[in-house]
């Protein structure tokens, strides 16, 4: 299904993957044809601009990690922003509810609702060791009932018993009593399609819905159908509400735009995915293993999620290890304003030290201003290695020359030396294994930087 669209990802990125550098330029280019194959691949136009928009601004000015290319970081930023239009993460079937649980099938006539409800079924019995009933609400057509029973028959699972001549909703009851004396856990209804929408139809299923009071009302579309599947399952959430869908035909050879618009369109999760016309064919639809699947880039996503996990934990271990010796030198401090600087401000390192969360939040609400870390920058490197290993040694006459040097006012250096004492001595009490008192520091530290 996604084929075509990954041979072309796979293309654009070959093309960015090598490269050293990427300017501003390069990656217009490469979104431009992003968008193009995500628009080939009938994926909703909203949905395209949106997703652009949100990779665009998390491409540009963003740091590289080490140990990847540009490129890779690309990736990296695209696949999660497929993650992000696929669903934010795997949702489970709700079954939580008072026993028998209904779970209600729509969709229209041909889109695998019958299949998909027998799959389902079989699903829950083993994967949730749940009793499950099937029932057939389709009475618009002769052989559908029938249709569900020889499925049910050769799952072995049970099916309500066909009384001609019943409407859909006194099915619906004999189905609940049935559950009941049964001790069934879960019942699964499949209901009547029709080649489309109709009023009649809805308010027939709206009938059903009071009855059953299902904890799901699944859709079932056809993805080979691409954006009208996305124009059908709207419609449906409109009228009757939908909690889920089932995409079915991912087998097939559709353009993928359908699964990729649906999360954003709808705003309903794909819950489960068939792959194939035998019951065994239905899988859970795990967004980030599909947008791997997508992107065709797997091994580089996780390089690139490792790459940056690596890197965080030597600088943690880099600054705890140097806590632990109880060592902050001026040196040390000016390491960390070009960490600072370049992971985007003081958030970013007092993320590493141990126990400052709150801190953090605190930081993130103040606003530091960023010239600061550049000024003090020059200030610690108009200091000689003496000067920077004991401050304690500069005197009035170091600090002109020091202010000197790196073009500020001579307060800026006295700023800057009363900042360095508070952080050496919170560093000195966090490495003695104390806790720091909450609310002193912080804002002392925070009106100094400020
Ligand atoms: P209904 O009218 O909505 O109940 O649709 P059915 O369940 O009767 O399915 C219609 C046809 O689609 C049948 O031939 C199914 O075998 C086929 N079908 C259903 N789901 C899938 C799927 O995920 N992949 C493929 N390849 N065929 C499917
Ligand atoms: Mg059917």
């Amino acid at each position: 299904m996604f084929e075509n669209l990954t041979n072309k990802l796979e293309k654009i990125f070959s093309k960015l993957k090598e490269a050293p550098s990427l300017t501003e330029a390069q990656v217009d280019v490469g979104l431009k044809d992003i968008r193009t194959a995500l628009l080939e691949a009938d994926v909703a136009l909203p949905v395209v601009k949106e997703f652009i928009k949100n990779i665009k601004s998390k491409a540009i000015g963003r740091e590289i990690i080490k140990s990847t290319t540009p490129g890779q970081m690309i990736i990296k930023i695209v696949n999660d922003e497929i993650e992000n239009v696929l669903g934010d993460k795997y949702e489970e079937i709700n079954l939580k509810s008072q026993p028998p649980v209904s779970i209600l099938v729509v969709g229209l006539q041909g889109s695998g609702k019958t299949t998909t409800t027998a799959k389902l079924a079989k699903f829950i019995e083993k994967n949730f060791k749940k009793k499950v009933l099937l029932v057939s609400l389709d009475t618009s057509r002769p052989a559908a009932q029938d249709q569900l029973k020889i499925l049910a028959d050769s799952i072995k699972i049970s099916c309500l018993p066909i009384v001609k001549e019943q409407s859909p909703v006194e099915i619906s009851k004999r189905a609940i009593n049935s559950a009941n004396l049964g001790g069934y856990d879960v019942i699964i209804f499949d209901s009547a399609g029709r080649t489309q929408i109709d009023l009649s139809m809805m308010s027939e299923i709206k009938q059903i819905k009071d009855v059953i009071k299902p904890t799901e009302t699944i859709l079932v579309a056809d993805s080979l159908t691409g954006q009208v599947a996305v124009e059908v399952a709207k419609e449906f959430d409109s009228s009757l509400s939908l909690s889920s869908i089932i995409l079915t035909r991912i087998d097939g050879d559709g353009r993928g735009g359908a699964a990729l618009s649906m999360k954003f369109s709808t705003g309903k999760p794909i819950k489960f995915i068939g792959v194939g016309e035998k019951i065994d064919d239905i899988e859970i639809f795990h967004p980030e293993r599909i947008a791997k699947r997508i992107l065709g880039m797997g091994d580089i996503v996780s390089l690139v999620e490792k790459a940056s996990k690596d890197l965080d934990d030597a600088k943690i271990k880099k600054t705890e290890d140097q806590l632990k010796q109880g060592i902050f030198t001026l040196d040390s401090y000016l390491t960390q304003l070009r960490q600072m600087k370049k992971m985007g401000g003081m958030e970013g390192v007092m993320s590493m030290l141990p126990g400052v969360t709150k801190i953090k939040k605190q930081m993130e609400n103040s606003s530091i201003d960023e010239s600061m870390l550049k000024e003090n920058e020059a200030i610690i490197l108009s200091m000689t290695k003496s000067e920077r290993e004991n401050p304690k040694m500069i005197n009035g006459s170091r600090k002109k020359r020091i202010a000197r040097g790196s073009g500020v006012e001579v307060s800026k250096i006295n700023k800057l030396i009363k900042q360095f004492r508070m952080m050496s001595d919170m560093m000195k009490k966090m490495s003695d294994g104390k806790k720091i008192p909450s609310g002193i520091m912080p804002d002392e530290i925070l009106n100094q930087l400020k």
